[in-house]
């Protein structure tokens, strides 16, 4: 399909073009959490799948033809609770944590990382405790500064000064950051993304069927792209919103509301063509 800029596609139309791809195959169905399942909101402990796309997930999740797996930054207990225990592969920490199929995956690099952070995190309180609206979240392994809740012209200054304390661990490559929307983030700087995660589990998956799975992977964000980037000929990249580079994806739908028409209409394609 034919990616027309930033102009959202039907939901239907880009659900036919992905069950086309995916053919007669077991499909390997991997989705971002916020911004791509649920809406972005104000702080991370707001966000929610609305109950019509819960209800399309429990049936993609209950579909003997479509693994169901969710990819987020979140911690994998904290995003798997929020789709309700349904999908089969939970990966949070952008991968670096995954479970499923009665496997876990746990990067080496994280307990190392962990005093790292909570040291960086008291740093942060008391560098920013200036700056109201400024939300700054500990996920034990990463480190994350909010500002969207902040006053426009404080959200800059705070992320500077996020930016200025991080420096030192940039700087001997014991932490990356990651700048997101309104937000940064700080993670153990290892060659390790969501991309690493996608083939991690779909390795597993294709083994259970004796081929290669194909991968239909939804993502609105920056670390979706580290995924789009490692889907091969045979996989399906759907861009949610404006974000994602056009020249990753093969279709973009507009939200949370767009992605669960698209889930409920592939599941129901992919299910006459199994
Ligand atoms: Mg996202």
């Amino acid at each position: 399909m034919q990616d027309s800029g930033h102009t959202f596609q039907s939901p239907l139309a880009v659900a036919a073009e992905a069950a086309r791809r995916v053919g007669n195959h077991h499909a390997l169905l991997l989705t971002d959490f916020d911004g791509t399942l649920a809406d972005l909101a104000p702080t991370p402990d707001l966000a929610f799948v609305e109950t019509g796309v819960q209800a399309v997930l429990e049936a993609v999740a209950a579909h003997p033809a479509i693994t169901l797996g969710v990819v987020s930054g979140r911690r994998l207990e904290d995003v798997s609770a929020r789709v309700s225990h349904v999908a089969e592969f939970v990966a949070g920490l952008h991968g670096l944590e995954i479970d499923g199929h009665g496997l876990t995956f746990h990067h080496g690099v994280l307990e190392s990382v962990a005093p790292i952070i909570e040291r960086v995190d008291r740093e942060a309180r008391r560098l920013l405790d200036w700056c109201p609206g400024c939300l700054i979240e500990n996920k034990e392994f990463a480190l994350t500064c909010h500002v969207r809740q902040a006053p426009p012209y404080l959200a800059q200054l705070a992320l500077e000064t996020f930016e200025s304390l991080a420096e030192p661990y940039l700087e001997t490559r014991k932490l990356r950051l990651l700048i997101g929307a309104q937000a940064m983030e700080l993670l153990p700087s290892v060659d390790w993304d969501k991309g690493r995660a996608v083939e991690w589990i779909r390795t597993r998956v294709s083994a259970t069927f004796g081929y290669t799975v194909p991968v239909i992977y939804l993502g609105d964000d920056r670390t979706d792209e580290d995924a789009f980037t490692d889907l091969g000929a045979g996989d399906f990249a759907v861009g949610v919103g404006h974000r994602p580079h056009t020249h990753m994806i093969d279709a973009r739908l507009e939200g949370p509301a767009a992605v669960g028409e698209f889930l409920g209409e592939v599941t129901r394609i992919i299910g006459l063509q199994s």
